[in-house]
């Protein structure tokens, strides 16, 4: 095993496995710690997808270290740890203990830190992360339902969840190539926020950090790291995914403003939609029963869509009501169970809307681990499940990723 890398949600590991595979290497993606007897067949990089990031800080680094021993017993060369492109963490972490609990479990006094994903347009210049042309912290991520983001300047954000020191490898340093980067790189003590704007810059940190025995960052970090260590010309490893025939629905749990506009987007196209609130759930005014009956009483057309995506103020009057972490976990429990009770109906294909949410179905599915097909929209592939009762194609997006028609032609490419 070439990359071992440990990702915070599962959407975040599905985009990091297909940035991977893209490139060239064989990648199992794994849901949750892997058991120490599962078969990671000819995979060259493992991605074990956690559902850590809005967990308490302790639970996440015991999660991350879990994964890491296990890696790290399979032989894994070089680690990865993976978060969202927006950064996406509280003062009280993630992403900074977790990382912390990693360098120490891996001996290291050094890692850099680069969410830069600039084909979704998130970039970092001057240790500042933009969501395309806006700074995060005026991007709809200051709304964010569980980490909401309000500081733009990662060293800043950074700095007050970890106990390492933050530095900042600036833009002029990546750009004057590999080597300048790299003796950067080499006299780093602690983490470095690592400027990036293309995937030029992308594949030089790549390069540049092929001794560091870990790395953190966003999937696009991900883009350099085949080259250290496959032979020139490999071809991308992602499989056509043959699924049996069977019936699709789409679930959205994601508040994002691009999961909005994809929901909108596929009522106007005419899917069968039914909205979920927190606060119904909580009162008891819808019970998944509900939504199974609306989806078994459609007539098989389009697939039809059940969906919670709501706007920041309704978003923040469940949690006043409910709590932020109840008002969240009562929508995606609510999703999860539905999911299972699909699968008794015969729904095989399921396309899934929301990091959290996401997490959520497939380990209600009983999802072991992930096999990565045709990429769908930047960050989103096809992907098949392995371990479950039936075989299952699952379409996980983060909730930010995809264009407005992302369900109808997502649903399009499956036979
Ligand atoms: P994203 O990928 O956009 O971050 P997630 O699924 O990770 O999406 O997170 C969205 C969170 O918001 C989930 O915990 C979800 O249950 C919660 N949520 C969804 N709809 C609502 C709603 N109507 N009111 C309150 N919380 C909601």
């Amino acid at each position: 095993m070439f990359i071992g890398a440990i990702a915070d949600d599962l959407t975040g590991a599905t985009d990091l496995s297909l940035t991977l595979a893209r490139e060239g290497i064989k990648v199992l993606q794994v849901v949750g710690v892997p058991a120490a007897d599962l078969d990671f067949g000819d995979a060259e990089a493992v991605v074990v997808s956690l559902k850590s990031r809005t967990i308490p800080a302790q639970a996440a680094v015991d999660l991350s270290l879990a994964s890491a021993r296990m890696l790290h017993a399979r032989g894994a060369r070089q680690f990865l740890f993976k978060y969202c492109s927006t950064f996406d963490s509280t003062d009280h972490g993630n992403i900074g203990p977790v990382a912390d609990a990693l360098m120490d479990f891996l001996e290291t006094d050094r890692t850099i830190a680069c969410p830069a994903f600039p084909a979704t347009g998130r970039t970092v210049y001057r240790g500042h992360l933009f969501v395309g042309d806006q700074l995060l912290s005026e991007s709809s991520m200051k709304d964010h339902p569980l980490t909401p983001m309000r500081d733009a300047n990662l060293v800043r954000v950074l700095g007050r969840q970890s106990r390492n020191a933050i530095g900042l490898v600036p833009r002029d340093v990546v750009a004057a190539g590999e080597v300048a980067l790299k003796a950067a790189l080499d006299a780093v003590c602690g983490i470095a926020i690592v400027d990036a704007i293309d995937d030029g810059d992308l594949r030089v940190i790549g390069r540049a950090a092929r001794d560091l025995r870990l790395i953190t960052g966003g999937s696009g970090i991900a883009l350099g790291l085949p080259a250290n260590f496959l032979p020139p010309g490999r071809a991308r490893a992602t499989a056509p995914l043959p699924v049996p025939p069977g019936r699709t629905v789409l679930l959205a749990g994601s508040c994002s403003t691009a999961t909005r506009r994809q929901v909108a987007s596929a009522i106007e196209a005419g899917v069968p939609a039914l909205k979920l609130d927190a606060i119904a759930i909580a009162e008891g005014r819808i019970a998944v029963r509900h939504a199974l009956d609306f989806i078994l009483q459609g007539e098989g057309g389009l697939p039809p869509l059940i969906w919670s995506s709501a706007d920041p103020q309704e978003v923040r009057l469940a949690q006043d009501r409910l709590g932020r972490e109840h008002a969240g976990a009562l929508v995606e429990a609510f999703l999860a169970e539905l999911a299972g009770a699909l699968v008794g109906e015969g729904f095989n294909r399921f396309i899934v809307a929301g990091g959290e949410t996401s997490g959520a179905v497939v380990n209600r599915l009983g999802v072991a681990a992930l096999e990565i097909g045709p990429e769908i929209d930047p960050g989103v592939p096809w992907t098949r499940a392995r371990g479950t009762r039936i075989p299952l194609a699952l379409a996980l997006k983060s909730g930010n990723f995809g264009a407005d028609d992302f369900f109808l032609k997502a649903w399009r490419m499956l036979p």
